[in-house]
């Protein structure tokens, strides 16, 4: 890519998440030259991903592809590659490739990982749910279960059919809530399982389930939970993890062979690249601008940036602070290059929503909307309408929406395609092997060098 010296201000947005492609919109057509780069060609939409993994939606209907959202904006051009360092000094971003792209205003938006409080053996056997291509390993991880436990009745003694989910957070109900309404398809497709019953087990550390939201939404969360079938386990953690087990706070070991991760979030790795003191989490403390404090060129902002609210705790990393935080490097960037001042950020708090399942949602509005709150089959439809509009794409909008009301009508989970990419490398390794015309005999490639056996069988 050329990085030829223009007399345009030249931005740097690193990843094109929610907070990202706020910067780019808030830019768009306007006398500044933005450059988008994301390790992938698309935006995921986070807040869908257990959809995917629970086959309610395919991995497409998710995703969007950057070029296709910055094309029409004139001046964003987009940078497909991974930031692996940054050169604040010089103003330079590198990259793994080995090309460094220089700036006059970068913006971090480079979001969170999934964090493992040092609990042995997480990072090594949980499924986390943060990128499509882990989405879609899970969905085939889950049904391989299925299928191994067609195959041998004992499977679901040896914890095959038990789901196991930590952090009953949004994204550990909203997963807890889906594979029960997966399981009852899926049922369907394997007779040989009539009679068995998988499980999903909901571990929570605290009290309560959906523990940011008002009490009597904590108890209409559990309550539903409960009653479609999800072991809900309070006050219990996760100890140690193992491929083939979990073992709770209590000393209670659980036979399964899915731990589903949805136990917090801390600041991408890339922070530390920045050489800045790092707050909880990772985060990156930054001024009210959200700018590094003697860097008023690099802003960081989304999950990444650690910004106090007025009641002086962090805001969530959740795609509202992202996107807002977005907007507002937009309009400070412009405002510094007319001449202006720029007004600190203040979060605009809207409120929270997840999902229990099928006709069941929570929805709570902040104080400064009302502090209304509804659940049950409004907050359902209320979810289903915010996570449309707020969908990239006028394509995935009326995908996801035609499957919403094809599933709810025919209860069916069309996606459940086993696609993870062991299968895919497996599967590469196997035509690699795959004796050719000509082919020398077992072990010898049809042009005599020797071929490697099979990864995986
Ligand atoms: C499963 C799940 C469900 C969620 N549900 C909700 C919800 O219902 N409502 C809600 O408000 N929020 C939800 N969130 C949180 C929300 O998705 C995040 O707060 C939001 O995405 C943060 O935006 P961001 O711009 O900071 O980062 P992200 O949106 O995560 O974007 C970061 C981008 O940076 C790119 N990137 C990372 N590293 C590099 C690198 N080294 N080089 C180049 N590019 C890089 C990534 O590819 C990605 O595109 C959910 C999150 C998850 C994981």
């Amino acid at each position: 890519m050329a990085t030829a010296r223009t007399t345009r201000h030249r931005v740097l947005v690193v990843g094109a998440g929610f907070g990202g492609l706020a910067v780019a919109r808030s830019l768009r057509r306007t006398e500044v030259d933005v450059t988008l780069v994301d390790q992938h060609n698309f935006h995921t939409f986070q807040p869908l991903l257990y959809q995917v993994a629970t086959a309610g939606l395919s991995a497409e209907d998710v995703a969007h592809q950057i070029r296709g959202i910055v094309r029409v904006h004139g001046n964003v051009r987009f940078r497909m590659g991974r930031v692996s360092d940054f050169d604040l000094d010089r103003r330079r971003v590198l990259l793994d490739d080995g090309e460094a792209l220089s700036y006059d205003s970068l913006v971090l938006a480079a979001g969170a990982v999934y964090g493992d409080y040092g609990i042995p053996g997480v990072l090594e056997h949980a499924f986390m749910l943060k990128s499509l291509h882990e989405a879609v390993d899970l969905r085939s991880h889950i049904i391989r279960q299925f299928e191994a436990a067609a195959l041998d009745e004992r499977a679901s003694d040896e914890g095959r059919l038990t789901f196991a989910i930590a952090g009953a957070g949004p994204t550990g109900v909203e997963m807890a809530g889906a594979l029960v309404e997966l399981f009852a398809v899926v049922r369907k497709d394997y007779p040989e399982l009539a009679g068995t019953r998988p499980r999903v087990v909901l571990i929570e550390p605290t009290g309560a389930v959906l523990p940011p939201y008002t009490p009597a939404t904590r108890a209409y969360a559990e309550r539903t939970l409960r009653r479609r079938g999800v072991e809900v386990r309070l006050e219990t953690a996760v100890r140690r993890v193992a491929p083939e087990w979990i073992e709770l706070g209590d000393g209670e070991v659980l036979s399964t062979r899915t731990l589903i991760w949805a136990a917090g979030v801390r600041a991408h790795p890339l922070t530390e690249r920045l050489g800045v003191p790092l707050g909880p989490g990772g985060r990156v403390p930054v001024s009210a601008h959200l700018h590094l404090p003697d860097r008023p060129e690099v802003f960081v902002i989304g999950d990444a940036a650690g910004v106090l609210g007025d009641d002086g705790r962090p805001h969530p990393q959740v795609a509202q602070v992202a996107i807002q935080m977005g907007k507002h490097v937009g309009r400070t960037i412009l405002e510094r290059l007319r001449g202006s001042t720029s007004a600190p950020f203040r979060y605009r708090d809207r409120g929270q929503m997840a999902i229990i399942g099928r006709s069941a949602g929570v929805a709570e509005l902040s104080r400064q909307l009302g502090g209304g709150r509804f659940g049950g089959f409004l907050g359902w439809l209320a979810w289903l309408f915010v996570h449309l509009i707020y969908l990239p794409g006028h394509q995935n909008r009326v995908n996801a929406m035609a499957t919403w009301i094809y599933n709810f009508f025919t209860y069916d989970r069309h996606a459940r395609l086993v696609l993870d990419r062991r299968e895919q490398a497996a599967e590469a390794v196997r035509t690699a092997t795959a004796p050719r015309p000509g082919a020398a005999g077992d072990g010898v490639g049809g042009d005599g060098t020797e071929v490697r056996e099979p990864v995986f069988r």
